[in-house]
């Protein structure tokens, strides 16, 4: 990989790959970062900021996952292709397939089939999910964790959408990946992830996750739900030693912990005191399974997911990509704090 060759991101103005350009930049590296509208007013400051930081090191370049061949102007002469752009979107979404599945899918082949098409490129990074590992937490049932081996086989249009759409778009990539041999594939499945946003213009289900605990939606109680979690800023680090490692391969789980709704409850309430939006306690499932409607919620996810433990084997990460995680308290509270910084809770 020469490390000269310019580095292409895809959706460079999301939460994500928002400090994945940040550090490719502050690594040396030359980044073209892809974005629906280079021209729109509001979303892209943190990225202008960062070109002007770094003169003539970024540029940004249009592109909609939707469109065959959208991505091959911006892919010339590119070694390294980091893709990040997919929707996540949780709680109820009114058309998965649109919203959800076509642009992960297609898109994913949309911009294989132009990776395919440039000669230049070696290696892909592909951000995956832990939801492309585990369905639900009762899938768990049986084992001690998950690992790289394990694939998500139960989540649907109809369940659990947005797994659905990030295990379809991660096997066709492996497919695709799997009919050539001049570029190699590599997979970066984070838990959900938290810690300070680069940009306040981002629609991730990070931020609804992080919203719920504002927006008084658990003050009666958190749903006794467990989740990876994992910082920001560790995940953009896996993609780029993903990218430079030359013998990384196959799947990396990029999660740092497990923390239940109350988890992070608690670690708000440990930095920032009490406010009566943070749970104080779990509410029972039987009283989350009435509400789940309310709260955007299936009552089948909640019957599925709430209550039962969940557990991710990060080693591999740890071992060949060389990072070490952040502890989940640390992302939670910096994110908590960021959202004070931009004035969107009060401090
Ligand atoms: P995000 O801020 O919403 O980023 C998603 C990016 O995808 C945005 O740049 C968005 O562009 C772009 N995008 C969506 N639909 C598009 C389309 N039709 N054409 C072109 N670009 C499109 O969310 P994120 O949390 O950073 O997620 C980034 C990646 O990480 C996704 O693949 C997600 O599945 C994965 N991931 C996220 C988490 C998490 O907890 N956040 C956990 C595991 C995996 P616009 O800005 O124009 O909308």
């Amino acid at each position: 990989m020469d490390p000269a060759a310019p580095v292409l991101v895809t959706g460079g103005s999301g939460y994500v790959a928002s400090w994945l350009v940040r550090y490719l930049l502050e690594d040396g590296h030359t980044v073209r970062a892809t974005v629906r509208d280079p021209q729109k007013k509001k979303g892209l400051e943190h990225l202008h900021a960062l070109a002007e930081a770094h003169p003539g090191r970024l540029t940004l370049h249009r592109a909609e996952l939707l469109e065959p061949g959208s991505y091959t102007e911006a892919m010339a002469g590119c070694e390294l292709v980091m893709h990040t752009a997919s929707p996540f979107l949780i709680g109820k979404v009114r058309d998965p397939q649109k919203q959800l599945v076509s642009p992960a899918l297609e898109g994913t082949r949309n911009v294989l089939t132009s990776v395919n098409e440039t000669e230049s490129v070696k290696r892909v990074v592909l951000t995956s999910s832990v939801v492309a590992i585990c369905g639900d937490n009762i899938d768990m049932v049986g084992k001690d964790q998950f690992t790289e081996d394990d694939w998500n086989t139960t989540s649907s249009l109809d369940h659990q959408p947005y797994p659905y759409s990030k295990t379809v778009a991660e096997r066709e990539a492996w497919d695709i990946a799997g009919a050539q041999d001049r570029w190699d594939l590599v997979t970066i499945h984070p838990g959900l992830v938290l810690g300070p946003s680069l940009t306040t213009a981002s629609k991730s289900g990070t931020f609804r996750t992080m919203g719920s605990f504002t927006d008084f939606s658990q003050a009666a109680g958190a749903p006794p739900l467990e989740m990876g979690v994992v910082d920001v800023r560790d995940v953009a680090r896996a993609h780029i030693a993903a990218g430079f490692t030359p013998a990384a391969h196959g799947r990396y789980i990029t999660n740092s912990e497990t923390m239940s709704m109350l988890d992070i409850g608690k670690a708000l309430r440990a930095k920032f005191g009490y406010r009566p939006s943070f749970p104080l306690m779990e509410a029972p499932k039987a009283a989350i399974w009435l509400a789940a409607p309310v709260a955007g919620l299936t009552r089948e996810f909640v019957k599925l997911n709430v209550g039962y433990p969940l557990r991710f084997d990060n080693s591999r990460t740890v071992a060949e990509l060389g990072i070490t995680f952040r502890p989940g308290a640390e992302s939670v509270t910096e994110h908590f704090q960021q959202m004070i910084d931009d004035g969107l809770v009060r401090g």
